[in-house]
């Protein structure tokens, strides 16, 4: 492996304060990784939020497991931990504790009931980085935790995934998995994905925002670009190169935004108290608990209205940058949620904030000013 990803993976568990990262081309893939590792396979049971991204579920799929999803509470999009032990069959192999918007799950109970029924806890932490839970770290409460650098994520490499774990027999399973079986990106690939990455440092500010998103769907529909889902990926089947590592220059770039991840979070936290503030101001209450165990950095901050798509139309026409996650349980609202055992009403409560809820931006080029725009305009449409 090369030097310069090796000095990512020890830095990103330097940080952490884990034993091993490990690097992948995606985060899903990071997923895929873990569940080979713990030879998750045919029959078994992987137990997630039903409010999630279908490239989540894919990685499950692919190795041959069964998606079961538990509905989530309302005020922090997590998993209900009431709802979870009603779903452990003896075939549950995995939980996957999705720290939804990076709000920490309620892990001591995920745990002790994982632990009581000798199931492990994987941490999806793609949304979430450095989000602590009881002053913990999130990715460092479950057996491992995984992350994503793609672009809409707390940090961006283009694309990029990382799993990251203190257990030798784990990370010894991983390590042997990717010397046997992972590919390369493609020199192409790498070199659409360096001219993504300044699109992106050119375009995404939030005024843009919305052009730039069009730009990319574009310009992916004619594969001109390395999309971060391609159409294939709507579907539950492995393309043969899924399994990739990360390339030198995601590492070379993940260095550098870890090296100033002090700054992003505060900033994420800065914005999010603003938001907090304006939304109290005009006497509405953020719709969330903040909970004294738990000191959240968010990757967006949720907002729940109630002319969702009318408030995603106009925002857009407006420049002001509004996200739409998480259209349906299993995002975007294009996927075949029957392909992936999601039947609808399954899981109400995130069926009620798929409709309900956007998301305004935290991230480091969302000044006080944009944000203070950001919440004029969002209540001009009926809060929840
Ligand atoms: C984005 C995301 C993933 C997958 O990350 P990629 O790098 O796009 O593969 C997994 N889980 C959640 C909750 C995500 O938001």
């Amino acid at each position: 492996m090369d030097k310069i990803i090796e000095e990512y993976q020890q830095k990103f568990a330097r940080f952490f304060g884990v034993e091993w990262a490990f690097a992948f081309w995606k985060g899903r893939v990071a997923l895929y990784a873990l569940l080979r590792a713990l030879d998750v396979g045919r029959g078994d049971q992987v137990i997630l939020p039903g409010y999630t991204c279908v490239m989540n579920v894919n990685p499950i799929k692919y190795v041959g497991a069964k998606p079961v999803y538990v509905d989530i509470e309302p005020d922090t999009f997590n998993m209900n931990v009431n709802l979870l032990e009603e779903k452990i069959t003896n075939k549950t192999k995995v939980i996957i504790a999705q720290h939804t918007y990076g709000y920490p799950c309620e892990m001591d109970t995920i745990m002790k009931i994982a632990q009581s029924s000798g199931i492990c806890v994987i941490e999806d932490c793609c949304l979430a980085l450095g989000s602590k839970y009881k002053g913990k770290m999130v990715g460092t409460l479950g057996l491992a935790g995984y992350f994503s650098s793609q672009w809409n994520k707390p940090y961006t490499t283009g694309l990029g995934g990382m799993a990251i774990t203190s257990d030798r027999e784990l990370s010894e399973r991983i390590e042997s998995l990717t010397t046997n079986e992972i590919c390369s990106p493609s020199s192409r690939e790498v070199l659409m994905l360096r001219m993504q990455l300044i699109v992106y440092r050119l375009f995404i500010f939030p005024r843009t925002t919305a052009m730039a998103q069009g730009l990319f769907r574009y310009l992916t529909k004619k594969g001109a670009i390395v999309g971060s889902s391609s159409t294939s990926e709507f579907e539950p089947v492995k393309a043969d190169d899924f399994f990739k590592g990360m390339s030198k220059m995601q590492a070379r770039s993940g260095i550098r935004q870890l090296s100033k991840i002090e700054k992003n979070i505060a900033h994420r936290r800065k914005i999010a108290q603003l938001y907090d503030e304006l939304l109290a101001a005009k006497d509405l209450k953020p719709g969330r608990d903040f909970r004294g165990w738990a000191e959240p950095v968010l990757v967006r901050y949720p907002v729940r209205i109630k002319e969702k798509q009318k408030a995603l139309a106009q925002a857009a026409k407006a420049g002001i940058e509004l996200g739409s996650w998480f259209e349906c349980p299993l995002h975007p609202i294009e996927t075949p949620l029957a392909s992936y055992d999601y039947e609808s009403g399954m899981c109400p409560e995130a069926e009620k904030a798929a409709r309900q809820v956007v998301n305004l931006p935290l991230h480091p080029r969302v000044s006080e000013k944009t944000a203070a725009k950001t919440i004029e305009f969002i209540t001009g449409f009926t809060l929840s």
